[in-house]
Parts: structure tokens; C-alpha cells; sequence
């Protein structure tokens, strides 16, 4: 039901002409330099869709005020929500910054808690930012080559820290589920800023569990 909502929407906006075989087998391109796919459509996340996602209010408002930038966006293919099968696609994160914290993903943890997921680094540089409902965190650093597992448990963010879109590939347990929810109240301990230098840091989330 889902997969038919969604692929209704993108029949609306007139672009989204493939159907893919998931109970024979398909083949479908992403780009390994940008991750873009010529035979399918991606999901948008702009900077409006971002609200409250920022730690810095005021530079997401002036950034806000001056454009609507594409933030990310990524493939979900319409796999059908089974255990047997496996959703994959790429990722893009775009490079950008608001105030001084990386432009990323929501982050999402997966409704069925116990699902991992595995990510290969296509093209960019950055990092994953994991975190469990215990407090454990960690920020995994990605480059082109790299492979990372998410394990079950851990929300998974991606930030760009560099100056080139963050390309990865991902296949997780299709019927695992998007919990996109409880970010978007709690946000992530942890955030990823630059730093001087223009270095990477880590540092304490100021606003979290604060609603
Ligand atoms: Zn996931």
C-alpha cells in the first residue's frame, strides 16, 4: 500500500516510469561519481524539510531565507516490505554547512529495532553518526572505498564533511522500516561540526531530549 502511494506520487509529478521486477530479478544504474540513477527517481529532502533538524535556529533561518538548497536525497526503489526481501539504492548528502554543523541526513533509526544495514562509500568524504537508545554513539568515517555496517539497534545519520557530494550504496532487511520520529523529537546526542581548521569535531548535543 505504501509502495503504491508513493509510486502514485511519483506518476504525478510525471517522471517515474519504471517498475521494477522485484519478483524476477532487475538491474538498475547508480553513478558512481554523483550516485544518481538514470532509471529510477529519487526522494528530495530539502532545507525546508529540515526544520528543527540544525542545532543553530537563526542560520537555518537566514540560510533558509536565502535558498531552499537540496540537502539529500536517495533511492528507495519501492522494494515491497518483507522480511525476505532487501531494500537497496544509493544515498547522496550534499556539502554544505548551517552555522557550523554539516549539512546530513535526519538520521533514522528502523521501526523493527533488531535490523542492521550496510553501506559502501561510492564518492565524497564524511561519516556516519551512530547511536543507540543506550547513549553508545560513534561517528564511523567514510571515503570512497570504505564499507560500513550499521548494526541492529543504532540510528544512522550521514554528514558530508567534505566539498563533494557524499555518495553511498545501502541494502538493509526491507520490511525493517524508517522510525524517523523519534529524531525529530530527541535529536542525536552527538553533532558533527567544523572545527578549527576546518576539522571535523564531535561535539554534545546542547538541545537534546529537549523538545
Ligand atoms: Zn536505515
Amino acid at each position: 500500500m505504501k509502495v503504491n502511494r508513493k509510486r502514485g506520487n511519483q506518476m504525478a509529478q510525471g517522471s517515474f516510469e519504471c517498475d521494477f521486477e522485484w519478483g524476477k530479478g532487475f538491474t538498475v544504474d547508480f553513478s558512481l561519481v554523483n550516485g544518481l540513477s538514470a532509471g529510477a527517481v529519487s526522494t528530495k529532502r530539502y532545507l525546508s524539510n529540515m526544520k528543527g533538524m540544525f542545532a543553530d535556529e537563526a542560520a537555518y533561518k537566514n540560510a533558509l531565507e536565502r535558498e531552499d538548497s537540496l540537502i539529500y536525497e536517495f533511492y528507495e526503489l519501492g522494494a515491497p516490505e518483507k522480511a525476505g526481501d532487501i531494500a537497496f539504492g544509493t544515498s547522496i548528502t550534499y556539502p554544505g554547512k548551517i552555522g557550523d554543523e554539516y549539512f546530513m541526513t535526519k538520521g533514522h533509526f528502523h521501526t523493527i529495532l533488531e535490523t542492521g544495514e550496510a553501506y559502501y562509500t561510492l564518492s565524497g568524504e564524511g561519516g556516519m553518526l551512530l547511536e543507540n537508545p543506550e547513549g553508545d554513539t560513534s561517528f564511523q568515517i567514510l571515503s570512497p572505498g570504505k564499507a560500513l555496517y550499521v548494526p541492529p539497534r543504532y540510528a544512522h545519520r550521514s554528514v558530508n564533511t567534505g566539498k563533494s557530494p557524499l555518495v553511498t550504496f545501502f541494502a538493509f532487511r526491507a520490511d525493517a522500516g524508517h522510525d524517523y520520529s523519534t529524531i525529530e523529537t530527541k535529536g542525536y546526542r552527538k553533532l558533527i561540526v567544523e572545527g578549527k581548521g576546518g576539522v571535523h569535531t564531535i561535539i554534545d548535543n546542547p538541545k537534546w531530549g529537549v523538545k
